[in-house]
């Protein structure tokens, strides 16, 4: 009987300090520092943030999303999902904890395809947590299709030469290399006909033509780069993985990104709900605290349920992770977790500003961030929709169609059967009627 819902002791004792060391050490940062956690860390910063670090490296929690031959600890998924449940409160933790994205799905693809040179260059530092990276696959013409991406690699003697225009290519600005998927063949499908390529970001030709600001950004601020790679000319060195297999390491890649977004979201809705409960049992009006209100009651409910359901789902995720150590088993789970996380961090959000009443909806509370990052993360790593289609098609492999004009459960087809099943044990009865 091998269910089990217990976190072993040791490792509750390492999650209780984190817990603890978040709250108290790394939270302040997200209300100095809030939208640098991505820029190389210099002055005033490095001094906060590097014995941060330390103290994580020292306690054995340093970037365990890897396997101790990378740097990492091998706790595994499992584990790694009910640390980020905590680091999901913090915009600033993931950095501190050396797992943060989309650094973390960058280096598990670095590691998985990678050259030992390629390691050596970029796997290490992005390791020591000292660079970032970027992954620069949606076109402005097509995200959630990228068989229709037209960024172009073309051979000129032992060189690649790359031009096109890429979007959304998160944290580019600040990154020193960027993960290029282009097409290098396009006679053949484009799941053939695409290839993965590590560019440094000083290459020449790359030009980050302004970031896209998300709401509530400055025009042209945020981190989310247009970028033109105007005959950015690369070494054959700079593929990663073999040439055509983008979609393939595409697929890692996004596995992992997915899982790690919904294990920080938990995290995140969590807040939510404390948030909303604390406010619940403080705030008086009409006679009673709004903790004894029937529909405040029902906003607690349904969101502990909701928060609940998504958590055991993302769990028993990360356990399959661990136990088949191959995404493309996980698929359909990976898709369904996917599916559900907008819906559940944007109604936990959403019920937990209408309690705060007017002070819910302003920039003084986290509420709409939390909202605006709902609906992020129905589009970032693809759309709900297709999603909902992966898991559709997994969840139909698993059946077949009738076999007669009626449906298989259809009851008097399941009552002829039956009585034909037991007819020694009726026949008496049908005599006596
Ligand atoms: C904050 C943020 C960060 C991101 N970071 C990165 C990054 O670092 N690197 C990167 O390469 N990309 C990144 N992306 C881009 C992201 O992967 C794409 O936005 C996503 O794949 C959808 O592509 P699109 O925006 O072009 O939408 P489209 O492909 O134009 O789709 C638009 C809408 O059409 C519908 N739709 C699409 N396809 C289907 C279908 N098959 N069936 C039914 N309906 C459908 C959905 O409603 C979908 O939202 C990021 C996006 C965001 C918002």
């Amino acid at each position: 009987m091998a269910w089990d819902f217990e976190t072993d002791p040791q490792y509750q004792e390492q999650l209780d300090w984190a817990a603890e060391f978040v709250s108290s050490e790394v939270e302040p940062l997200d209300q100095i520092w809030p939208h640098e956690q991505f820029v190389p860390l210099d002055g005033a910063r490095r001094k906060a943030v590097d014995p941060l670090k330390d103290e994580v490296r020292k306690r054995g929690l340093w970037a365990t999303h890897l396997g101790p031959g990378l740097g990492g600890q091998g706790h595994g998924q499992l584990k790694l999902a009910l640390l980020n449940e905590i680091l999901g409160r913090s915009s600033w933790a993931p950095i501190v904890f050396g797992c943060q994205a989309p650094d973390t799905g960058n280096a598990e693809i670095i590691a998985h395809f990678g050259t030992e040179a390629q390691k050596q260059r970029y796997l290490r530092p992005l390791l020591a947590g000292e660079i970032f990276s970027s992954y620069s696959m949606t076109e402005p013409h097509a995200g959630a299709d990228p068989t229709m991406f037209e960024t172009r690699a073309v051979r000129d003697g032992d060189d690649w030469i790359i031009n096109g225009w890429k979007y959304f290519s998160s944290n580019a600005a600040t990154a020193s290399f960027l993960i290029v998927m282009a097409v290098t063949d396009p006679e053949v499908s484009a799941y053939q006909g695409m290839s993965m390529f590590l560019v440094p970001t000083d290459t020449p030709g790359i030009e980050i033509v302004r970031n896209v600001g998300l709401y509530g950004e400055p025009m042209n601020g945020g981190s989310h780069a247009l970028i033109r790679y105007n005959a950015v000319r690369v070494p054959a060195e700079a593929l990663l993985g073999g040439e055509g297999q983008a979609f393939a390491i595409a697929q890692t890649r996004l596995g992992g990104g997915r899982i790690h977004h919904a294990m920080r979201t938990i995290g995140l809705a969590q807040k939510a709900l404390d948030m909303m409960c604390e406010r619940a049992l403080s705030r008086v009006t009409a006679g009673s605290k709004l903790s004894d209100k029937q529909f405040v009651q029902g906003y607690i409910a349904d969101s502990y349920a909701q928060l609940t359901q998504f958590r055991l789902l993302v769990l028993y995720t990360a356990w399959e992770i661990d136990k088949y150590q191959d995404y493309r088993k996980v698929r359909k789970d990976i898709a369904a977790v996917k599916v559900v996380m907008p819906t559940v961090l944007h109604d936990i959000a959403w019920r937990a500003m209408q309690v705060h009443g007017a002070l819910g909806v302003t920039n003084e509370m986290p509420f709409l961030t939390m909202i605006h990052g709902a609906g992020v993360m129905g589009l970032a790593d693809g759309p709900t929709e297709v999603h909902k289609m992966t898991v559709a098609r997994q969840v139909l492999r698993g059946h077949a169609p009738s076999d007669d004009v009626w449906p298989t459960r259809w009851i008097p087809k399941l009552e002829t059967a039956a009585r034909e099943k037991y007819a020694r044990f009726l026949e008496h009865e049908v005599g006596i009627q």
